[in-house]
């Protein structure tokens, strides 16, 4: 029986690889980088069937220089800025989805930034390790998440789960998605009622973005809206870098026209450390890895072996992309 090769398109660490490595299944060997070089893709690209892309994304280049590609599985959900669909669709490649591990691993970060940017968790802990004690002067900046009301923009697979947790720490949540209206009992249950965009704007004190990058969601979040928001609010963004205007939400925080951000994902990734949000205590920045858990890896590469056996075997895959 012949082997089908699956290449690894992100470069990443040999533990990395070893975690992806215990799930591929019998009959699949894994082809992973060496080094994060350009030239060594298009060389591993030549004789694989299957390819896994994560944040590198797969333009047209590679996906010319992959003859013998039949299905591109992403690692998680946000392929419409690192899959070049025209190039899948004029050869005919399957593309297919990984929902699972993604949307748990996101709604906990999202969680853990909010906390974080409430208590200034980072500025605390770089304080106090120069002797900075600072017992008292951070109250009046501190807030609970108890009571407060959280906007989410985007009701999907990450919104759900994420307003399941916040209902734990006892928040009241607005939400807006033109493509989704809960039931009644659900919104009962996740303690949500459906607005209007302008309307979350203005009633929410925490505001967590979770729609996918695009022209309807490109600075969706920009100066009007920051201008909406109430002075105490606070963004988190683990959706994409374009869905915020960064230089208008520098501005914001910067003036104090809002309390603070929690940021996963930016308009230019890798983030520099010239970028002015790295000088703001008011703000939390992690480098893309809100679904970036060891679990989150082993469900995610679970799944998408088993629908990629799918696929071999002549099965319909699970998630895969319309084109
Ligand atoms: P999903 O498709 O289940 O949900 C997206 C929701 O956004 C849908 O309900 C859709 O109706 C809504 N939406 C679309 N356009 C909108 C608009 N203009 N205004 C308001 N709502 C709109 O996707 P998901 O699994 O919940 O993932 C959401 C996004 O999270 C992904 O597209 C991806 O960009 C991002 N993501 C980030 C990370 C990370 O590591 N930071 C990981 C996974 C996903």
């Amino acid at each position: 029986m012949s082997t089908h090769k699956v290449f690894y398109f992100s470069h990443a660490p040999q533990n990395v690889y070893e975690i992806i490595r215990e799930e591929v299944p019998p009959g699949f060997e894994l082809i992973s980088l060496d080094e994060d070089s350009d030239d060594e893709r298009q060389e591993k690209l030549a004789d694989c069937e299957v390819v896994i892309v994560a944040a590198r994304p797969m333009t047209r280049e590679f996906v010319e220089a992959a003859p013998a590609l039949k299905l591109l599985h992403h690692q998680g959900v946000g392929y419409q800025d690192t899959v070049d669909v025209a190039a899948l669709k004029e050869r005919g490649i399957a593309l297919a989805l990984t929902p699972a591990g993604t949307t748990i691993g996101v709604a906990e970060h999202t969680l853990l930034l909010s906390l974080a940017v409430c208590k200034r968790l980072p500025y605390a802990d770089n304080e106090l390790r120069q002797g900075r004690w600072h017992i008292n002067s951070l109250r009046p900046y501190s807030f609970e998440l108890y009571g407060r009301t959280v906007g989410y923009i985007g009701m999907g697979r990450i919104g759900r789960q994420t307003a399941a947790r916040f209902k734990a720490f006892g928040t009241k949540g607005v939400y807006y998605d033109p493509h989704v209206a809960l039931s009644a009992e659900r919104e009962e249950e996740l303690g949500l009622s459906r607005v209007e965009f302008n309307e979350l704007l203005a009633a929410a004190d925490i505001i967590t973005l979770h729609v996918p990058s695009g022209e309807a969601t490109y600075h969706m979040i920009d100066e009007a809206a920051l201008k909406q928001m109430k002075p105490n609010a606070i963004v988190i963004n683990t959706a994409r870098g374009t869905v915020i205007d960064e230089s208008a939400l520098c501005r914001a925080l910067e003036k104090g026209r809002i309390a603070g951000a929690g940021l996963d994902v930016f308009e230019e990734e890798p983030f520099r450390p010239d970028n002015p949000l790295a000088a703001m205590p008011n703000v939390v920045l992690t480098p893309h890895i809100s679904a970036g858990t060891r679990d989150a890896l082993q469900t995610k590469m679970r799944a998408l072996f088993q629908n990629v056996q799918r696929f071999f075997n002549g099965e319909p895959l699970e998630h895969q992309v319309k084109l």
